[in-house]
């Protein structure tokens, strides 16, 4: 439900606003899934929303997870008109904590060459409504697999911009989203819990410095090194990584806020021994500098292959001996395609295959 088009048309239509109350509460605390279902409006009302207004903008095509629940994925078509396009969004759970993983974009223009949906031409920007939608979907979900006592007031407590597509480069529609996912009489959702995920835009990561409203932010690094990093995520081109120190440092001493880098280690590409020194005088630029340590799902669209385990414990033994604040990530897993843009794409290839064989 696009929540600032529902209440443009409350207003012209003079109704009262306890109805947009009414509305907020169905959707977003009690999992109505239509119009009709909104029982304590008038039935005449139901039926004028109905026919101006989406209730729902996206719906599930498939959904996957892991043997133990902690991870469901799932692939949703979005239903605005022109061209029917897909998207995933994650559900991540850490004891009775949820977490949803949303897309922003149908695509992404940035083109990371170890991300299934970098790999893929950018079609879209998501609308605010479609990325809340996602949440919702998520809530809706847990509602309709609720067992046990404590699932039964299983909500999400937590969101990521880490699905598809590149926050910063959707701003607009990622900032109305932003103000729906924190409203109290929406999702509710307090800004220290949600995270925006970015290969780091100058311009943006100034803006959010100066933001009051405490969101969290990770920027993709993968290397503190030019060339490498470059050669990992091509949009990095435009931006040289000291500008991006500059911007980084302006963040913290600002926001006075913990800034995350994501950093994943590829076998032979990222993982040598200056790449890692470099990586380690990078991250000691700020005491409020941390780095999290992304397992990597290998993607069939690249070659390219994930450090070794034997690797990877080496790096944590030389930053817990540097003194470095990090965390290693929990993998999501490869059994359920993972991977970010993965789901999709091999939809999109089976589709490929089945129109070739008609
Ligand atoms: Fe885009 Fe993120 Fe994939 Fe990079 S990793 S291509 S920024 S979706």
């Amino acid at each position: 439900m696009d929540v600032f088009e529902t209440k443009k048309y409350i207003e012209k239509q003079g109704l009262p606003s306890f109805r947009l109350r009414q509305i907020k509460t169905a959707y977003f605390r009690e999992g109505k899934t239509s119009w009709q279902q909104v029982q304590n409006l008038p039935r005449q009302l139901r039926h004028e929303l109905e026919q101006n207004l989406s209730w729902f903008s996206i719906k599930a095509l498939e959904l996957q997870q892991t043997p133990d629940h902690s991870v469901v994925k799932a692939l949703l078509e979005l239903s605005a008109p022109g061209g029917r396009e897909s998207i995933e969004s994650v559900l991540l759970r850490h004891k009775n904590h949820y977490t949803a993983c949303v897309s922003c974009q149908v695509g992404c223009p940035v083109g990371c060459v170890f991300c299934a949906t970098g790999r893929e031409r950018f079609r879209r920007n998501l609308s605010a409504e479609e990325i809340v939608d996602q949440i919702v979907f998520w809530n809706n979900y847990l509602r309709s697999h609720r067992s046990g006592h404590a699932a039964c007031r299983a909500r999400v407590g937590n969101v990521v911009f880490m699905g598809m597509g590149e926050p910063f480069l959707n701003w607009e529609s990622v900032s109305e989203a932003l103000e729906i996912i924190m409203q109290r009489d929406c999702l509710g959702i307090s800004a220290r819990r949600i995270s925006i995920s970015s290969c780091g835009l100058i311009e943006k990561i100034k803006e959010l410095a100066a933001d009051r409203r405490q969101i969290n932010l990770a920027i993709s690094l993968h290397s503190a090194l030019e060339q490498t990093r470059q050669r990992l995520i091509p949009l990095a081109k435009s931006q040289s990584l000291d500008s991006l120190l500059a911007a980084c440092l302006e963040y913290v001493q600002k926001s006075g806020r913990k800034l995350f880098f994501e950093h994943a280690f590829f076998a032979g590409i990222n993982d040598g021994d200056y790449e890692v020194e470099r990586l380690i005088w990078w991250l000691k630029q700020h005491y409020l500098f941390h780095l999290n340590i992304i397992p990597y799902n290998p993607v069939s669209c690249s070659d390219l292959a994930g450090s070794s385990p034997r690797r990877i414990k080496e790096i944590i033994e030389i930053l817990r001996r540097e003194r470095i604040p990090h965390t290693l990530r929990r993998s999501f897993g490869r059994r359920i395609e993972a991977a970010c843009g993965q789901l999709r794409r091999r939809r999109e290839v089976s589709a490929t295959q089945a129109r070739l064989r008609k």
